[in-house]
């Protein structure tokens, strides 16, 4: 058994170890994580540089590019097989509602997805740390992995899995909720008097949607959100096909 390991917060992250160490349960567990934080670069891939991977000790490589390139990576160079399974995490904060695709730890997991590999991505509602906050997302991933090993997921999905720090009082199988950012940039003077712009000023709240990702969380339920990576929306295909936009170009 083979099983990727990777996430968006960087190999030094203590998220990622103790998933790591959860998978290594299961079977072999290898890391191919960015060698730095790289929260928020979504399902971004490295294509203009070359990429280097560093073999910090057996099974943990340190790569220069994003979640996505050391999918990519691992699945194409840097894993002799191919693996049965790929996770991602554990991040450091929720990724619900509109965080999905802004977060590089739930498009790490797409990307496995787009490979036709089995893949979750796990995070902790939390930014404060400490290590026993990992102990119950970590065994929650290794029971969700074992399960996934043995009877696969549905035809192309991967899990988006959130874990509230604290109390746990259930499982829920969520939708994708809604975030809501309020006053996202803060505008304040460099030292030579030049204006620069930080994205992130605030606390981000979510909508209260009953059954959504976020609402779970905020009733202390772990959070799993089955997603597809075929983003196409049916109901408006329908409509947009009576737009006649074939009058907007000249027909020969
Ligand atoms: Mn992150």
């Amino acid at each position: 058994m083979l099983i990727l390991v990777t996430n968006d917060d960087g190999v030094r992250s203590p998220g990622l170890r103790a998933l790591a160490a959860a998978m290594s349960t299961l079977g072999r567990a290898v890391i191919v994580a960015p060698d730095r934080n790289r929260s928020a670069v979504g399902h971004a891939l490295t294509l203009e540089h070359p990429l280097r991977a560093e073999e910090l000790k057996p099974d943990l490589f340190a790569v220069d590019g994003t979640p996505t390139d050391c999918v990519n990576l691992g699945i194409h160079g840097l894993l002799k097989q191919r693996p049965q399974l790929v996770v991602s995490g554990i991040n450091r904060g929720a990724n619900v509602g509109d965080d999905i695709t802004y977060s590089g730890t739930v498009c790490a997991a797409l990307e496995a997805s787009l490979m036709g590999l089995p893949a979750f991505a796990i995070s902790l509602d939390s930014l404060q740390f400490n290590s026993q906050d990992f102990a119950a997302a970590a065994d929650f991933a290794r029971q969700l992995a074992e399960r996934i090993l043995q009877q696969g997921l549905p035809q192309d999905t991967f899990l988006n899995v959130n874990v509230p720090s604290g109390t746990i009082r259930g499982v829920q199988i969520t939708r994708q909720g809604k975030r809501c950012y309020g006053e996202t940039v803060v505008c304040n003077q460099d030292p030579r008097g030049r204006n620069y712009y930080w994205i992130g000023g605030s606390e981000v709240g979510f909508e209260d949607i009953p059954g959504s990702d976020g609402n779970a969380l905020a009733q202390d339920m772990i959070s799993v959100t089955p997603l597809k990576t075929n983003m196409t929306h049916e109901s408006a295909h329908e409509e947009l096909r009576n737009w006649s936009l074939d009058s907007f170009v000249s027909l020969n």
